[in-house]
């Protein structure tokens, strides 16, 4: 595979990066190796600093860096900017307690004196996708640091200038050589690091394809593996939801990093009697967009990332379309040159409809009416993925009731899909395992070792 930037609005080819050798990744996990033996003498304390002078880098040069994202994967550069100030805020949030939370744990027990402490277990291999190129690599990178494990980033094949410039950004800030090396190697390559007795475990974030290779290497060199994958979330909007805060939120849930988040709001669930009037709404909405250059703060409508992005989701709305599905607005082409797709909403999908069960990784919409709480429960939970969830009542009770029965990772109230470094990020089913993100997050890759003095 190339490691290319392309830049998704002009579709001009900007940059091609050659692929890492076989020597370039032994020497990588050589020098992380190493890395994690000096790292292994050292208390997690001593590491807080450098974290800290990321995030005021980041922060400093937020708009350099959001440029980085937004020439190579098209997103709106105020979105972009949002990345590189939270990504500013994870790292602060690992340095500020990270330490903290690595602080070994008294047990009680009558065979003696125990503690568990938590220890770093080695090297980690990332595998990132292309949707948050920075985001994604903090989620996994603060964290770890903090713990001690030094990271092999293999990042998407059209990303590579956005992982060239986050390892750049790490390494200013002063973070030693092999904390966190981003390599352009292949599948085969990742294969060979997991399977490498120096490496300890695996990180993936992006598809089930993907996540499933990835996942079956790990399972068969005996690694420990998180895997972040799809998602196909619903957002039920209960009888005794409050309409003004529904439509605040509804359509950014669906449009944000032009729909292609995998915890973004994908499946609308609504009530019969609201049904017209959640439609009418989301049209207009979705009307208002402004496709453009995302460089420029007043365009609204970003290009998907990518030619074969656009292609994949064209193709699914097409598929959909001749299950049966209504298209209520939108999927008309626009006319820019740029990797564009029109906010659109689909109706009337079936159970045995292929868009039912799949997950559109883009700016469209599927919206469907129920008739009882209960119908809307099932139908969320008639999927293959249980990442996130969103539900809508003014009743805090009800809303919780309900919440509690979704089979999800993470469901929010009265508020759209969210990430934060203090909450924990992940999901079940076809979503995947593990999570991300709080102590949670940490703990992933830690060796909780038990020592016990009679
Ligand atoms: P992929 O899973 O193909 O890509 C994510 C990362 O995994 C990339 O770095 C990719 O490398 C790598 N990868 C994929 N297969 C392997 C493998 N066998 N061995 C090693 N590395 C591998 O996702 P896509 O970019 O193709 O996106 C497709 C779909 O994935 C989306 O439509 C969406 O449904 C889902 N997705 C979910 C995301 C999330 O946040 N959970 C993010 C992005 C996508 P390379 O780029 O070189 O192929």
């Amino acid at each position: 595979m190339a490691y290319q930037t392309i830049n998704p609005y002009t579709n001009d080819l900007l940059k091609t990066y050659p692929n890492a050798t076989d020597a370039e990744l032994e020497s990588a996990l050589n020098t992380s190796d190493q890395l994690y033996q000096t790292w292994r003498e050292q208390a997690p304390v001593t590491r807080q600093a450098t974290l800290h002078q990321l995030a005021t880098l980041m922060r400093t040069e937020k708009h350099a860096l959001a440029q980085v994202l937004t020439t190579e994967m098209g997103k709106l550069i105020g979105e972009a900017e949002a990345e590189v100030t939270l990504c500013a805020d994870i790292a602060d949030y690992f340095a500020d307690h990270g330490a903290d939370m690595l602080q070994p744990t008294s047990l009680t027990t009558s065979a003696g004196k125990a503690y568990y402490a938590k220890q770093a277990v080695g090297i980690l291999v990332m595998v990132e996708p292309w949707n948050f190129p920075y985001y994604q690599i903090m989620r996994v990178f603060a964290p770890n640091y903090m713990v001690g494990n030094p990271m092999i980033l293999k990042h998407a094949s059209n990303t590579p200038s956005s992982a060239a410039a986050f390892a750049d950004v790490v390494s200013r800030a002063g973070a030693p050589a092999g904390s966190l090396t981003n390599l352009f190697i292949s599948y085969d390559q990742v294969k060979t690091a997991i399977a490498d007795k120096r490496v300890a475990g695996v990180a993936l974030t992006g598809s089930e394809r993907g996540g499933a290779a990835v996942a079956q290497e790990a399972g068969a060199n005996l690694k420990k593996s998180t895997m972040e994958l799809g998602g196909n979330d619903a957002f039920i909007i209960l009888d005794d939801a409050d309409w003004d805060l529904v439509k605040q939120v509804a359509a950014q849930a669906r449009l944000f990093n032009t729909g292609q988040v995998c915890s973004a709001s994908k499946r609308f669930i609504v009530m019969a009697d609201r049904y017209d009037d959640f439609l009418a709404y989301l049209k207009t909405e979705f009307a208002k967009v402004q496709p453009g250059d995302p460089l420029d703060p007043a365009t609204t409508l970003a290009p998907m990332n990518s030619a074969r992005a656009k292609q994949k989701l064209q193709k699914q709305v097409d598929e959909a379309i001749a299950a049966g599905a209504h298209v209520y607005a939108g999927n008309q082409p626009i006319d820019l040159p740029g990797q564009f797709f029109q906010p659109t909403i689909l109706t009337d999908i079936t159970k045995d409809n292929p868009a039912y069960d799949q997950e559109m990784f883009g700016p469209v919409a599927a919206v469907y009416q129920v008739h009882s709480e209960a119908e809307a429960i099932a139908l969320a939970n008639d999927s293959s993925y249980g990442l996130g969830s969103t539900v809508f009542s003014n009743d805090p009770e009800h809303a919780d009731r309900v919440a509690q029965q979704l089979e999800a990772g993470m469901t929010t109230i009265n508020r759209a899909w969210i990430t934060a470094p203090e909450l924990p990020f992940g999901g079940v089913k076809h979503s995947g395992y593990g999570r991300e993100l709080y102590q949670l997050g940490l703990n992933a890759f830690v060796n909780e070792h038990l020592i016990l003095n009679a």
